[in-house]
Parts: structure tokens; sequence; C-alpha cells
């Protein structure tokens, strides 16, 4: 493609983008295709002669479209938000355009350098602890995150001669610390899901110490707590203060896996959330979920990233350019290669700026508040848990029948798409806000269609 034919095609794939997103309200927010529907309209072999760009974007809305899930529609209230946003597909456009390498600050020191200062600006919009200060990467994930968090802790470790491992997280601990700690060689055996209080769903710091306490006199090494601000089930808040004095008197790396939620203490009222960080080792957040920043881009700080890089760093006859002062981003992660994502988080934060991000996120808080007094007053329904930031968690209270029944009719009718969980047994019900396009008066009108299949439930009352 000559560079007269990209302008070309450049200009109209970015009309499809805007009609995309002007048109995506009208849209059902879910396929309705069939397992293998999407697979079926592919040749089975790549093409022997090359095909016209028009009719490649025109297999846009051909294809893809009707086999999406639409994640930036108003009515997507599942899981937590994946926003996005103008100055984030465009920046990810200029990244792919330069397709920069950055392992090493001589492959690409303008990105390790904006990738360096972007980390800090966001430490500091956050208010983080002055340890992480100068000591942020970006990562694809924030399993990636808990991943990196368990290779330095086992590091630090590996000086005393221990093992083997236990590492500590709350019954409601994203699962990708499971998949981490396997990664490790660390059986699930060996990950304590340590209870929960009742309606706050955050980890009892008195049993972590017992366990520890336990684990240790059984000839076993206490390696990480994974303390989590914002539950993926409720967005629970583990007390991280109480976490992290036990921590710090066991020797035990404390990681803090705020993925979603962490982006919230941009607002100075949310920064009780991180009472007690200052304790942490590792603290990772994904703008890529309510930050505008879209996939994939999560934050990870180390507050002595020195483990990290005993284990990561590597050295080979053509990773030879390396300087003490600089630096080299193969050190703070897995692979070699390395996207130029901190591009779109320095749009991102340019484009909002402190004031846009804020009011973005208490958007989101509010229509959670809203939607929340909404179901209140429903005498159907009660809220599962505390909803600090953009999630309401609730139940059907004539039972799980009644929930599990309301969920299928929902989004079985494809203008919304809720997802579930299950707290102490019970079923509950999911609405996250804050999505790209959620507004207060998409959810209402999304309240007023959930609250009318309510009526059609037929499901008996539990005993
Ligand atoms: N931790 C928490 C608390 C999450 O909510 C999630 C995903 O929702 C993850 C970790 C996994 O995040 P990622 O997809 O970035 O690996």
């Amino acid at each position: 493609m000559s560079p007269d034919e990209f302008r070309r095609h450049g200009r109209a794939v970015v009309d499809w983008i805007a009609d995309y997103w002007e048109g995506l309200q009208h849209l059902p927010v879910t396929p309705g295709r069939e397992p293998g529907a999407t697979a079926a309209l592919l040749p089975d072999t790549a093409p022997e002669t090359g095909e016209p760009f028009d009719d490649l974007l025109a297999d846009m809305d051909r294809v893809v479209v009707p086999g999406t899930v639409h994640w930036q529609h108003p009515g997507f209230l599942g899981y937590f938000p994946m926003t996005t946003s103008g100055p984030a597909v465009l920046a990810e456009l200029l990244a792919a355009g330069l397709n920069t390498q950055g392992m090493l600050w001589s492959t690409s020191p303008a990105a390790a350098e904006i990738e360096a200062r972007v980390s800090d600006w966001l430490a500091e919009l956050m208010d983080l602890p002055e340890s992480f200060r100068g000591n942020g990467v970006i990562q694809d994930t924030a399993s990636t995150g808990v991943l990196l968090a368990l290779i330095a802790a086992r590091t630090r470790a590996e000086r005393d001669g221990a093992g083997p491992y236990v590492v500590y997280t709350s019954e409601d601990g994203n699962a990708c610390i499971t998949k981490a700690a396997r990664v490790l060689g660390i059986p699930d055996a060996h990950l304590r899901r340590v209870p929960v209080a009742a309606w706050t769903r955050a980890m009892d710091p008195a049993d972590l110490a017992a366990r520890i306490g336990a684990d240790r006199a059984a000839g076993l090494t206490p390696l990480a707590v994974v303390a989590t601000v914002g539950t993926t089930a409720t967005t629970a808040v583990d007390p991280l203060d109480a976490i992290g004095v036990i921590c710090r008197e066991q020797g035990v790396w404390l990681h803090v896996d705020a993925a979603y939620a962490g982006v919230a203490a941009i607002c100075p009222e949310m920064r009780w959330i991180h009472r007690g960080l200052d304790q942490a080792d590792s603290y990772s957040t994904n703008p890529h979920k309510w930050l505008l920043t879209g996939l994939e881009c999560s934050l990870t700080y180390f507050a002595d990233p020195a483990p990290l890089h005993q284990a990561m760093r590597v050295t080979a006859a053509y990773l030879h350019d390396r300087g003490e002062a600089r630096i080299d981003y193969q050190d703070w992660q897995i692979p070699l290669g390395k996207r130029f994502r901190a591009l779109k988080l320095w749009f991102v934060l340019r484009a909002y700026g402190r004031e846009g991000l804020q009011r973005h996120l208490r958007e989101g808080i509010a229509c959670a508040e809203e939607l929340a007094s909404w179901i209140e007053a429903d005498e159907r329904f009660e809220l599962a848990a505390p909803h600090p930031f953009g999630l309401v968690c609730f139940r059907h209270r004539a039972g799980d029948g009644a929930g599990r029944e309301l969920l299928a009719r929902v989004n079985a009718d494809r203008r919304l798409f809720l997802t579930s969980t299950e707290s102490d047994g019970r079923f509950l019900l999911r609405i996250a806000a804050g999505g790209t396009a959620t507004t207060s008066e998409s959810l209402k009108a999304a309240w007023q269609r959930i609250s009318q299949t309510a009526d059609q439930v037929t499901t008996a009352a539990d005993p």
C-alpha cells in the first residue's frame, strides 16, 4: 500500500470507526450468531493474490460486527467496562505507524522516556506512595502484573533459600492469581483463599495472620499476599493497612491488585481505597478498564524493582546497547519485545486532563449510586454488597432461580448485557456502570427494561 493509498483508506477507516461509535446504540449488544458462524464466512485458506482494501473494510460490517460483543455499547453492563476514547484509538494508530520495539532505551528512546514520565504522571494523579514514583511500567494486563509481582517476591525470598511457597489472597481474589501461582509452580493447594466479611466481602486480616503463622509452623514459606482494591465479584476493598502490617512483620511480599478500581483514586474523595498502600511492595491498575485508554494498558509499580530486574535482566551479544543510567524496559517485563503503549496513555492524560478524568470517574460512581437507589426502592430486589465504584450487585428476593431467570431473559433480548457472580453460594446480578457510552439516561432506560423483564419472571420463590 503506497502512502497515498494509505491516506485514502486511512480516512475511510477513521470514518468507519466514527460511524460505528455513532450508530452503536442501534445495534444489539451481543451477537445472535451460533458458534462457528463467523468462521463459516471465512475461506479455508488465505487468498492466493491480494484483495482490494475496500473489500477488507466492507467485511468489518459483513463478518466482524455481527459476530461481536459490543463492549463500547451503552447497554453493555457486564464484567467491568473496557473504556476507550478517540485520543486512545488515534494514539494506537500512531504507535502502529511508528511500530517501534522498546525493549531497550536505545531501541526506542522517546518511547522509554514517555513511558517513565506518564507512569509517574499517573502515580501523581492517583497520589500513589512516594516509593512507587520512578518505578512504574506498562504491561498488557493486570494478570501479568500479578505474575511479575510473584516472580519478584520469589527472587527476593530465594536469597534466604526458602520454599515451598504459599500465596494468600481473599476468597474473591481474581482468577489470574491462581494462574500466576501455577506458572511459578505453586500448586492450587498452596494458594490460600482467606475468608471475607459477610457484607463488605473484604479479606479478614486476623484469619490471614493465623494462616501465615500456621504455614510457617508447618515448614512452608509464606511468599506473598495479593490484596485487592475492587474485587471482580463485588468491588470489595481489602483492608490494606492491617494486611500491610502483617506482611511487614512476616517479611511477606504485598501485591495490591487494583485492576479495575485503582484509577478511582484520581478523585481525592476516593483516596481512602489506598489507605495503607505505602506498605505494599507492588501495585497494579488498568487504565484500559475505567480510564478511557483501550486494551491493553496496565500499570505495575514496584517499591523496589531490584528483585524484578534480577529475575528479568538477560544479556546477549545482540542486546549490547544497554546503559546503567537509562531504563531498559526488557528488565521490567517477561518478553523482550515491547509495544509503545505509553503513547495512548500520554494522549489520554493530556486530552482529558485531571479534570476530565475526574468528571468521567465521578459520572460512573454517580450512575452506580442512582442505580442502587432504584434497586433499593424496588421491593423485588435487595442490594448485595457496597457499591463504592461503578458496580452494583443485587439479588432477586424471590431467590437464586428467579435471579437466574431474570438474567437469562434480559440477555436473551440482546439490547442489554449483564453478568452475574456468587457470594456465599448465593447468585448475584451485577450491573457495571462507567462504560464509555453509558450515561445516566442510558442507565435509566436499562433499569426500566430490567424492571419490566422482572415482571415476566415465572420461577417460583425459594421455599
Ligand atoms: N484483577 C481484578 C480485580 C480484575 O477485576 C481483573 C479483571 O477484571 C483482573 C485482575 C484481570 O485483569 P486483566 O484482564 O488485566 O489481566
